[in-house]
């Protein structure tokens, strides 16, 4: 499954009538809701199929869903039982979060149209229910078009083609043999985005800080404006803007590194991410940061999935004081601010950052590839490259 992106130019009209069928499944939503944590509380158990069915007395106690595609409706429910099961699933994985919560005007964005009640057209789509709505297809769509995701982001619409393409799939999953013994260990950091264990510097991409920047700035002014005010909702549209250009960019920039490093290595270590001190940083750059690895990995661990590559996460104890070098445990502390890692035992002296995705390499490969194969023909002590970013290295085969 791929997805296009295209955005949206409703007439007025149009705008009013895709705000009113987004409204239909909000309501809906809720309304479902609502329904289960009733039935939880007198201990019923309902499942995605019980609520479906509910839609039909939901249409008789508000007969103004009859202007819903009736489709769309089901997709709703469907939509709450995956952030049901997201939940569950976040849950498990330790972060400390309450039951779903009612979706207000700005939190309910999207309306789903699978299979059915769509036509793309010559610069327009056709949304049943709703008509004809100006498209700007900066693309050609090729394969099969599986659904239609309509979304609202900051008062702007797009429009989210979903595509089955074969093809393409088989594509992806081709094993790319010229570098299939290659390895790499990721160390993910504020300094430099990823250092790796072939000593290879990607910087942190500056849009992070400085869209953080001004989110913050936008996120004050908000705070001194009057509640309902529309001076205040104004400022809360630019934010929303602000946010949406981070979410599009951080996405960018995480497809384009994780590509790189599916295409050229085999298996690639990285650290296992720390969701428990990532919840509790309250701290908008740091969260910002914490936002974009959490991505980049998902997306490292879905293209090597689909290259035929190994990702490998591994326990991010110790990485940074132990020696990649001779083996030493070592266990005195790495102050943040000391940039260089100095062996008590061999004397060696590498970047802090290099030898802990050294020893995330190392950690990866014990009880799999003797550790010799690491240590290759790398110089061991290197000067502290700053500004060198990641090697672009031949390809050797094509990944989407
Ligand atoms: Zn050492």
């Amino acid at each position: 499954m791929r997805n296009y992106k295209f955005r949206l130019y409703p007439t007025k009209i149009i705008e009013t009538e895709l705000n009113r069928q987004l409204d239909l499944c909000r309501w809906t939503y809720n309304k479902l809701l609502e329904e289960l944590n009733e039935a939880k509380e007198m201990g019923i158990k309902l499942k995605r199929y019980d609520t479906q069915r509910l839609l039909v007395k939901l249409k008789e106690e508000k007969p103004e869903l009859k202007n819903a595609y009736s489709k769309t409706l089901q997709m709703v429910n469907q939509q709450l039982w995956n952030n049901i099961h997201t939940l569950a699933g976040r849950k498990k994985k330790g972060y400390k979060i309450g039951g779903l919560r009612f979706k207000g005007y700005n939190l309910f964005k999207s309306i789903f149209y699978n299979q059915s009640g769509f036509v793309i057209g010559n610069k327009k789509i056709v949304l049943s229910k709703v008509g004809k709505v100006k498209a700007e297809f900066h693309r050609e769509i090729k394969g099969n078009v599986k659904g239609i995701i309509i979304t609202r982001r900051a008062e702007r619409w797009y429009a989210c083609v979903q595509i089955d393409d074969p093809k393409h799939e088989k594509r992806q999953i081709k094993v790319l043999p010229c570098t299939e013994n290659k390895m790499v260990g990721l160390d993910l950091g504020l300094n430099s985005f990823v250092v790796d264990s072939n000593n290879n510097y990607v910087d942190n991409p500056r849009f992070l800080q400085k869209t953080a920047g001004k989110i913050a700035m936008i996120q004050r002014r908000l705070a001194k404006k009057k509640k309902g005010s529309n001076r205040r909702n104004k400022v809360k549209l630019r934010l929303n803007g602000a946010y949406e250009h981070l979410v599009n960019q951080r996405k960018d920039f995480a497809h384009k590194l994780s590509t790189e490093y599916v295409k050229n290595y085999g298996i690639i270590a990285v650290e296992r991410l720390n969701i428990g001190s990532m919840a509790r940083n309250h701290r908008l750059s740091k969260s910002i940061y914490d936002a974009a690895w959490d991505q980049f990995v998902s997306f490292l661990s879905y293209k090597a999935e689909s290259a035929g590559r190994k990702l490998i996460k591994v326990d991010p104890n110790n990485t940074t004081q132990d020696c990649s070098v001779c083996g030493k445990k070592n266990t005195g502390h790495l102050g943040l601010s000391q940039r260089t890692f100095k062996c008590p035992n061999c004397k060696v002296e590498l970047d802090r950052d290099y030898n802990a995705s050294r020893n995330i390499l190392i950690k990866a490969l014990v009880g799999r590839e003797p550790a010799s194969m690491l240590v290759e023909s790398r110089p061991i002590l290197h000067k502290l490259k700053q500004a060198q970013t990641l090697k672009r290295e031949a390809p050797c085969g094509s990944l989407g």
